[in-house]
């Protein structure tokens, strides 16, 4: 059998610990894999060198993920075209907000039989209906994706401090998922498995709307009870939604996998939303002012699923029903008093 080639779609703070992981693993598995790993980085300069220069020489994402050593076998190319070329497994680790126009370039470029895993933590919502991003891939490149989402803060992976993460698959098609599994599955980064591709999708997208609350109630000094209560309440929500507007998710997928509780847990103490949403209270600063100044180009995605979210519920009369989520939207984007964060829950 011929070997297979693996292209990753983005190299931001995740896509950087992601490639770092599976320009390893490959090594590991020469019959299975080429060894080379083509990453498409969003091209800028750094005092006037080249990103993808300097990943090639320094073999070091200096800018996004600084301090830790990519794997030689990971080349950086510009262009998404021609890191997808001939690919035969597609990773796409972009913030979500780019995906559409990323896959775009790529419609019509993609083997049918490749295979894709998306581990955008993000939902589309355009003319009134809502879709998760491996469907948004797979519709426009007309291959099979799957997703990954988990407790996976990129830092801590990239160290190879110890987590644990989430493939959701497409109904019987558990041979992707283990394929996926040999790309990624590290003994300091496990991978478990789900048959449910919307459940861990959407587990990842919603956590970032509860983690700006949690960063909130960080902000007014409201203690460990009160972001208890915050998470409490926005897995309910999550889960709700998920199963409101979604057939067939796993209730478990929420409540005992990786890509569930878990995240929502990391993502409340140790995540971007949270540190951004704490300090949107104490700076009285708005959220994209607060991105560029504390994330050095990295990308909040809590703040626009939010609204994302409010909008597709607010378009059924429904957004009463999901108060956490409506209180996030109205103090991110309505001058809604944060110390009211409570008062609909
Ligand atoms: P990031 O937040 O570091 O975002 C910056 C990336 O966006 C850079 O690679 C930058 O070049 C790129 N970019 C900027 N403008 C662009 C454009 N116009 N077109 C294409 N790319 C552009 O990215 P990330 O942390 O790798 O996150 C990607 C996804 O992974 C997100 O959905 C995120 O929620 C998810 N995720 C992140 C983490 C984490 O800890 N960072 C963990 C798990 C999942
Ligand atoms: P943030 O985007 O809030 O940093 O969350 C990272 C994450 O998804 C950890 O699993």
């Amino acid at each position: 059998k011929k070997p297979l080639r693996l292209a990753i779609i983005g190299s931001g703070n995740w896509g950087s610990a992601i490639a770092r992981i599976a320009g390893n693993n490959l090594l590991q598995y020469p019959d299975l894999f080429i060894e080379e790993v083509r990453m498409y980085v969003h091209q800028e300069e750094i005092d006037g060198e080249k990103l993808t220069d300097i990943i090639n020489t320094r073999h070091e994402n200096v800018k996004y993920l600084p301090g830790i050593k990519l794997p030689d076998n990971v080349k950086a190319v510009d262009s998404a075209e021609e890191a997808a070329r001939d690919a035969d497994l597609l990773i796409f680790v972009l913030p979500h907000q780019f995906i559409e126009s990323v896959c775009k370039s790529l419609k019509g470029k993609v083997a049918k039989n490749a295979r894709a895993i998306s581990m955008i933590k993000g939902v589309e919502v355009k003319n009134g209906k809502i879709r998760i991003f491996a469907d948004v891939i797979e519709e426009i490149l007309g291959c099979k994706c799957a997703a990954l989402s988990g407790a996976n803060i990129a830092n801590e992976v990239a160290e190879d401090k110890f987590s644990e993460t989430t493939i959701g698959y497409r109904p019987g098609d558990l041979a992707t998922a283990e394929r996926f599994l040999k790309v990624f599955d590290t003994p300091t980064f496990r991978v478990g498995l789900v048959e449910d591709v919307a459940g861990v999708s959407l587990c990842g997208a919603l956590k970032n709307v509860v983690a700006i609350a949690a960063g909130f109630t960080d902000g007014l000094g409201w203690g460990s009870n009160a972001k208890a209560a915050v998470m409490r309440i926005g897995l309910m929500e999550m889960k709700r939604f998920a199963e409101e507007f979604f057939e067939g998710v796993k209730p478990e997928t929420f409540t005992e996998t990786s890509a569930g509780i878990a995240d929502l847990i990391t993502t409340c103490y140790g995540g971007r939303n949270r540190k951004c949403a704490e300090a949107f209270v104490t700076t009285g600063k708005p959220f994209d002012v607060l991105e560029r100044e504390l994330l050095n180009g990295q990308k909040l995605q809590g703040t626009e699923t939010a609204k994302e979210v409010y909008e597709f519920l607010k378009a059924r009369g429904k957004q009463d029903e999901y108060p956490l989520f409506r209180s996030v939207y109205s103090i991110a984007y309505q001058g809604g008093e944060v110390v009211n964060l409570t008062s609909r829950l």
